[in-house]
């Protein structure tokens, strides 16, 4: 999304090249299409969740693309959290306004914790909590006693792919930044998705290209200097010549291509600090994953395991079919009415990771080299990926029109980013 973002805002006023290792575009943005009651029904097996009010720019971007409010469609994020191999769910938060399904809440003391936890983390947000505080040494200073702690990395683990524990050793602002704000007992937090899946972002932004080239199936394996600009060497042998070049690629992956460069050898510890966690994910048609009772189940069901919590998503409440997507890397049932399989690789946001991003963007556009995509600042997010590529594509081309439209900055509006 990124790379095609950057080409796409400096289409004409420079020749872009963008190359995709894999066959298709999108990279995290995964759409697929179920035909289901003689409709297709598309679904996001990656990037799903979004905000036209939280995500400004990712809204900005595709409002000129054409998508308009029938795009999105509204999700309460209802929670539900089972311990496996138990029958009682441990909570089962609001579900709001009315589910259209019998529904009883489960509340009592995990979800007192979990509230109360999320309370004091959203009073640390609002005072500037230094993003490197890790999630464990939060918690010890709030004085959260430690049986209860399984419970609170459940969330962030499913969130980032990592295992519960693990979870302890995030940003402890990046880690709950995605929950805050909207776990109170009477309603549950509404996200969007986009009807047609977010993939179609990808596709609007390639086709309406008219310089800029796509080379999908064709990866960069080598970047190396040549005279004043770079020669990129990929998987076809072909050596395209550039002047500048973008890395939309996750930063372990740049320090593979092009960590010789003159322009990037003091960036070496840098770029490989980025921590990845593979997560398999599979769209079915049977709820593995749901709670027994259907009272107790929530668009966001997290399954509790001794070393893993993995998620399944019901899209009942959304597009009125019983369809479910859920992390398959760990959970011991495993679907078998499969309709899809996907894995992604997720960024664990640790402090090493803050303290990278401050090196890179102190670096970025040095010897015409730059960084776009979710790992350049904040938290991994498709509005961070979006703003990441606007800020790159405006270094590279202050004049472009489509530059300014997106960042607000035509004449008459007073955006002065
Ligand atoms: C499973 C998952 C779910 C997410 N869900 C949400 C969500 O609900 N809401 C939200 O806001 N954000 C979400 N995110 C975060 C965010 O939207 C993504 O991280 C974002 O899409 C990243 O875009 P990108 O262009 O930076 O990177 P990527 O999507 O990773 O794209 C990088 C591309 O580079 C290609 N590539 C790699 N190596 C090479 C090479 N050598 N040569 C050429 N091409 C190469 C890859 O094939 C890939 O297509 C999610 C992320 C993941 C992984």
């Amino acid at each position: 999304m990124a790379g095609l973002t950057v080409a796409w805002l400096i289409d004409g006023t420079h020749e872009a090249v963008v190359f995709e290792r894999g066959r298709r575009i999108g990279g995290n943005a995964r759409s697929v299409a179920v035909r289901l009651g003689g409709r297709p029904v598309w679904f996001d097996l990656g990037t799903q969740e979004m905000s036209t009010e939280d995500y400004p720019l990712n809204t900005r971007l595709m409002r000129l693309h054409g998508f308009g409010d029938e795009d999105f469609v509204e999700v309460p994020a209802s929670r539900t959290v089972l311990r496996e191999g138990e029958e009682s769910p441990l909570l089962v938060g609001p579900h709001e306004p009315d589910p259209g399904w019998p529904r009883t809440k489960v509340l009592g003391r995990h979800w007192d914790r979990l509230a109360e936890f999320l309370t004091r983390a959203q009073e640390w947000d609002n005072t500037g909590l230094d993003w490197e505080v890790r999630l464990d040494e939060m918690l010890d200073s709030l004085g959260t006693d430690r049986r209860n702690r399984p419970l609170l990395y459940a969330l962030p683990a499913a969130l980032f792919g990592c295992e519960p524990r693990e979870a302890g050793t995030l940003s402890a602002r990046a880690a709950t930044a995605a929950f805050l704000g909207g776990q109170r007992s009477d309603h549950a937090p509404v996200t969007e998705n986009v009807r047609g899946g977010l993939e179609s972002l990808a596709w609007s932004l390639a086709t309406d290209l008219h310089v800029a080239r796509i080379r999908p199936d064709t990866g960069v394996v080598r970047v190396r200097q040549s005279g004043s600009g770079y020669e990129l060497v990929d998987t076809t042998g072909e050596v395209t010549r550039v002047e500048a070049v973008v890395f939309a690629v996750p930063p372990p992956v740049t320090a593979e291509l092009a960590g010789s460069l003159d322009g990037l050898r003091d960036l070496g510890a840098t770029l490989t600090a980025f921590p990845y966690r593979r997560v398999d994910y599979a769209l079915h048609r049977d709820p593995v994953g749901m709670p027994d009772r259907l009272e107790h189940w929530s668009t966001n069901n997290l399954t509790l395991g001794e070393n893993h919590s993995e998620t399944t998503v019901w899209y009942g409440p959304v597009h009125g079919v019983d369809v479910f997507r859920s992390q398959v890397s760990r959970r011991s049932r495993q679907p078998s009415k499969v309709l899809a399989r996907e894995s992604f690789r997720q960024l664990l946001p640790t402090p090493e990771v803050v303290r990278a991003q401050r090196r890179l963007a102190a670096h970025q556009g040095t010897d015409n080299l730059y960084f776009a995509g979710h790992y350049a600042f904040g938290i991994d997010s498709q509005e961070t990926t979006v703003e990441s590529a606007a800020l790159v594509a405006r270094r590279l081309a202050p004049s472009s029109p489509r530059v300014a439209r997106l960042l607000g900055t035509e004449e008459g509006s007073h955006d002065d980013r």
